[in-house]
């Protein structure tokens, strides 16, 4: 490593290769550290993506896509399911290659990578960012750069100790709890199972993203709310969901961990720093994912990044182009995308058993044909709705 470079992007994951790639790809002089010892592991994901965002970036490949979906079943309280096609929409992949590789190139258009490097502290001259400190296999080195990208995830500590407040109120958390199982038999293997209603997930969902025909992640998000309430841990919730859905499955790996879901617009940029990814709480307020949402970012925060030193000013009003620049593009559909949610998880589960009694054996449903049913029974959702239709989203 060398004492000084034009970006130092803290954090390999999506959000962070992405950036470094693109900002690399632009003719800057870019570092991307990783504080573990392997990119990619260990996997703290359900791992599904839109088939269509992700090409965006790059082509799938059978290297690291481990399933391609086609339909998705959501299933209601009663047991009854309604059933979307959406040939090729989907994808699971098995993150622990496809972070990998997503570093890898970022590597091969020119950035350095380093993994065992932990950034451990941000230099700063006043209120402008100049560089990381870093403990990278056990030495400790002072680390210059024109610009900071700090891509640490949910965890992110970069973007405080620079004085971001990233603070979320507990209840604006999702809490996820998810097994990767083995020795089940799935129907159908190409398709996602959503489970909706306070029997299976209080104040989120249940998913089943199928990986092989006898391999899965199964997993949950709940509000934290109901552990306050109940004593109920989402892997209490879990545990219940898997004794009665899928007995005999074998547990190879879990992951419990935090989702921040407030989809508030807050600052994601200061002088010589800006926050990509879950550090910055990009992730979908309605879905939970946010794969797609740090690459998009860690591209924006990249170009705005060649932007400001080209023009030699990495001050806090060239790089506040990276808030508005995701603000446009991803960030507005929030607010509507949250209101849905707050709505959503309101309804008693009748609503949804309502529903499939309605749709199970309707063939060829998609999800506008289920919203516009959804919006007949609740038309408060017609606003957030709204919003979304007028954004392009449908
Ligand atoms: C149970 C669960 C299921 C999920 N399922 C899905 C899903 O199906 N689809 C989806 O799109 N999203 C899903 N998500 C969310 C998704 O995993 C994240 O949104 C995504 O990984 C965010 O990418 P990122 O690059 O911002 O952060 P991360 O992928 O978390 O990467 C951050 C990186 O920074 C590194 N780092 C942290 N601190 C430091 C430091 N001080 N120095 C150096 N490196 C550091 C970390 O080791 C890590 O590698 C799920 C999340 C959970 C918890």
């Amino acid at each position: 490593m060398k004492s000084a470079y034009d970006v130092v992007v803290v954090g390999a994951g999506p959000g962070g290769s992405t950036a470094a790639r693109f900002a690399a790809e632009l003719g800057l002089d870019v570092l991307l550290l990783e504080k573990r010892q392997e990119i990619g592991a260990p996997v703290r994901c359900a791992e599904g993506i839109g088939t269509q965002v992700l090409r965006r970036f790059i082509e799938p490949d059978p290297k690291w896509v481990a399933q391609v979906i086609n339909s998705c079943r959501i299933y209601a309280p009663n047991g009854k399911y309604i059933r979307l096609e959406a040939p090729g929409e989907g994808l699971i992949l098995e993150r622990k290659i496809f972070d990998r590789r997503l570093a890898e190139l970022a590597a091969e258009k020119g950035a350095t990578v380093r993994c065992k490097a932990r950034v451990t502290g941000v230099l700063q001259e006043g209120e402008t960012v100049t560089g990381v400190t870093v403990n990278a296999m056990g030495q400790e080195h002072r680390i210059h750069a024109q610009i900071v990208i700090a891509a640490d995830g949910v965890e992110s500590q970069v973007a405080r100790w620079a004085g971001l407040n990233t603070m979320v109120k507990l209840a604006e958390m999702d809490v996820a709890a998810q097994y990767l199982v083995s020795g089940i038999r799935l129907e159908e293997p190409d398709a996602c199972w959503f489970y909706v209603g306070r029997a299976y997930a209080p104040g989120g969902y249940a998913w089943v993203f199928p990986k092989r025909e006898n391999l899965a992640n199964i997993g949950l998000g709940i509000t934290p709310l109901h552990t306050i309430k109940t004593g109920e841990t989402a892997l209490d919730v879990l545990n219940r969901f898997m004794a009665k859905h899928f007995p005999d499955a074998s547990i190879v790996s879990m992951v419990v961990g935090g989702i921040p879901i407030d989809g508030k617009t807050r600052p994601i940029s200061k002088s010589g720093l800006m926050v990509v990814g879950d550090a910055a709480h990009q992730a979908d307020p309605m879905t939970g994912g946010g794969i797609a949402n740090a690459m998009i970012a860690g591209q924006i925060a990249a170009q705005v990044a060649a932007k400001a030193l080209r023009n030699g000013d990495v001050s806090a009003e060239a790089l506040k182009e990276y808030d508005r620049r995701w603000h446009k593009e991803v960030g507005r559909a929030f607010k509507p995308l949250k209101q849905i949610v707050e709505e959503v998880i309101e309804y008693p589960d009748e609503f949804f058993n309502e529903l499939a009694d309605q749709l199970h054996d309707r063939p060829r449903l998609n999800l506008v044909d289920v919203f516009k049913i959804a919006l007949r029974a609740s038309p408060r959702l017609m606003w957030s709705l709204g919003q979304l239709v007028a954004m392009g989203w449908f």
